[in-house]
């Protein structure tokens, strides 16, 4: 492209949601668009809410709009405080500032020429977001915050003869339903009076009765094709505490019941689900309609949640991989929290581009776990500090270079990011290399260290194996050899050419690590597979914790700094850190391990 010619604005996803929200902005139907993100405080959020967190977020800012974050608070049994902070956490992790997000971030339409993203993503929602600063909190909605209204429309819905006081048993309420080819069977309960209805239902209100006595339900139809207009029930009796309303309420509304109204309250124009409310949308609409509300209503949009390869995704699942230990909790680098991904490393820049180029659609299928792999290290790739470590050592004793001597080197710190400048490392007599460096009888076409042979120590000089050193059972202890100095750069051979070149780290000057290999957590890409149980294709080696030597420069290493130990992947600071004892989480390999095993 020639200087002149001024880029084309890059497009904003589009996506069949986007063409509706478009569509209705444009005939008038909405002046503003209100979405909303609901997740019921019952878990963390997961990678899967982090696709509906982007379409919601995203939508709403692309057109100048709002997205409202809501717990959707209205089953206490299952809920917990705990939930609520994390989810607020990570919500604003991924779509407000953070201090590394002015690598590779743009607002949407700038130019690509005039704000240079490197794999060309163009859509990054913390720039049109008023970026939330460190420690500050995002208030959320709570759909309890409605019980007082929610229960007045329940009250309205009586006094219109469309909602009665039902007596059945649970397990009679079952039977009576029927099924979906089959119809069910009127309530003997359906045609009470309004007067009784709206005292049963005070009456219910007021604690007169006992868990599942009776429970308030919509009077649609009983032989409904839709099981879910089947007079479903609008409200329960719980006599447990609520983390909001505390011991105020002793019934609750059902998710249905709460849900359309929470948006109808909120002003929310598109209310966005997964497919499985597609057969609820009826009753969204007829609640809304029955209690004859204010146009526009909401109105309900479903896609297709977001599967991804070798994990699994639903709260239910991930609490029972926390519970039984086989995770060290909800934000366990190896789990597809938010939260566990943040821990590992990964960036919610990261995690926006990977929402972006699955996009959204209304075919449920199963993502590639290659897709997700590939945005974090595209990410990376761009911002991540190029160090070295190494994490199964051998040792070299260099003999032309005295004990106590330091040879510095140049080494650069990112080729990605001509800004970021180079640091000095310094080479000794003894230096790290990894084991797999190394062989003393290689394979054909194996370019590094062997007897006899040479091989390049990156950014100090060509070295030569002279000596193997190894102890009574023949394992190999140390390796002798001699530094060639003069093909350091700069010196007069520095030109000579040899076919490998490794990674080291001073044995002086290293400092020592714990570092935590994480790998996928199961074997199969479809865990679930026919039935199976996850729990029987878990990968052993999933973790493996070793004790690594890093340059000496890793000493200074912060939470928010990201690694390329190069060579090896890509590598962040643990929380599990003490001072001295430095812990790093390897985020991801350098290239898919998988893809080679397979093949
Ligand atoms: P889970 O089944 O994992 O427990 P959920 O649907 O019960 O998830 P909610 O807290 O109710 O979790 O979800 C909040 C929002 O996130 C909902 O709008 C839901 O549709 C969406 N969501 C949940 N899981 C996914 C997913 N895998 N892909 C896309 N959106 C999702
Ligand atoms: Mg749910």
């Amino acid at each position: 492209m020639s200087d002149s010619v001024t880029p084309a604005a890059p497009a904003a996803p589009t996506d069949f949601i986007r063409d509706i929200v478009s569509a209705d902005l444009a005939s008038g139907k909405h002046q503003r668009i209100v979405t909303r993100f609901p997740p019921e405080p019952n878990g963390y959020l997961h990678i899967g809410h982090a696709k509906s967190i982007c379409l919601n977020f995203g939508i709403a800012h692309e057109n100048g709009g709002q997205c409202n974050l809501r717990m959707d608070d209205t089953n206490p049994a299952k809920e917990d405080l705990e939930y609520v902070d994390s989810i607020q956490e990570d919500v604003r992790w991924l779509i407000g500032g953070w201090a590394d997000q002015s690598i590779g971030l743009k607002p949407v339409g700038a130019s690509p020429a005039a704000n240079p993203v490197a794999d060309g993503v163009d859509y990054h929602l913390s720039a049109v977001l008023p970026a939330a600063s460190e420690g500050q909190q995002l208030e959320p909605f709570f759909a309890s915050a409605y019980f007082d209204q929610i229960y007045e429309f329940a009250e309205r819905l009586i006094l219109k003869g469309k909602a009665y006081v039902c007596d059945l048993t649970p397990e009679e309420t079952e039977r009576y339903r029927g099924a979906p080819d089959r119809p069910g069977t009127n309530s003997p309960f359906r045609d009470r009076s309004v007067e009784e209805n709206l005292d049963l239902f005070r009456r219910m209100r007021a604690a007169e009765f006992p868990d599942g006595k009776r429970t308030l339900r919509a009077r649609i139809d009983m032989t409904s094709p839709n099981v879910w207009l089947r007079d479903p029930i609008l409200y329960r009796i719980r006599h447990t505490e609520h983390h909001q309303t505390g011991k105020r309420w002793c019934v609750y509304p059902m998710y249905d019941f709460a849900h359309c109204l929470s948006d109808y309250i909120e002003g929310v124009t598109h209310s966005i689900c997964t497919l499985e409310f597609e057969v609820h949308r009826p009753l969204y609409d007829w609640i809304l309609e029955a209690l004859q509300l204010a146009r526009p209503l909401p109105h309900q949009y479903e896609f297709a949640r977001l599967n991804l390869g070798y994990t699994v995704m639903s709260k239910r699942k991930l609490l029972q991989l926390v519970n039984e230990k086989i995770v060290k909790g909800w934000n366990d680098p190896r789990m597809p929290t938010i939260s566990g991904l943040r821990r590992r490393g990964v960036s919610p820049g990261a995690l926006r581009d990977f929402a972006y180029h699955i996009g959204v659609t209304k075919y449920n299928g199963l993502t590639d776990v290659a897709v997700l792999e590939k945005a974090i290290r595209d990410d990376l790739n761009r911002r991540a500090a190029r160090r070295m470590a190494v994490l199964r050592p051998l040792k070299i004793v260099l003999t032309n270079i005295a004990e106590g001597e330091t040879i510095p080197c140049e080494a650069v710190n990112n080729p990605e990011d001509p800004t970021s400048g180079t640091r000095t490392l310094h080479l000794t007599r003894e230096v790290w290399i990894e084991q797999d460096d190394f062989m003393e009888t290689p394979p054909p076409k194996y370019f590094r260290l062997r007897p006899g042979g040479e091989v390049r120590l990156k950014y100090a000089c060509i070295i030569r194996c002279d000596q193997v050193v190894k102890d009574a059972s023949g394992q190999v202890t140390e390796i002798h050899g001699f530094a060639d100095l003069t093909t350091r750069t700069g010196q007069p051979n520095s030109g000579k050419k040899v076919k490998g070149t490794i990674h080291w780290v001073s044995a002086t000057q290293a400092i020592s690590a714990e570092v935590r290999l994480y790998d996928r957590l199961f074997t199969e890409e479809e865990p679930e597979k026919d039935g199976r149980d996850f729990k029987s294709v878990l990968n052993p080696r999933s973790l493996e914790p070793v004790t690594a030597h890093l340059e000496p420069s890793l000493a200074g290493a912060t939470a928010s700094d990201r690694f390329q130990f190069e060579r090896l992947g890509y590598f962040c600071l643990d929380a599990d850190s003490r001072p001295g004892t430095p812990v790093f989480n390897r985020t991801i390999s350098l290239k898919d391990g998988w893809a080679k095993a397979q093949s």
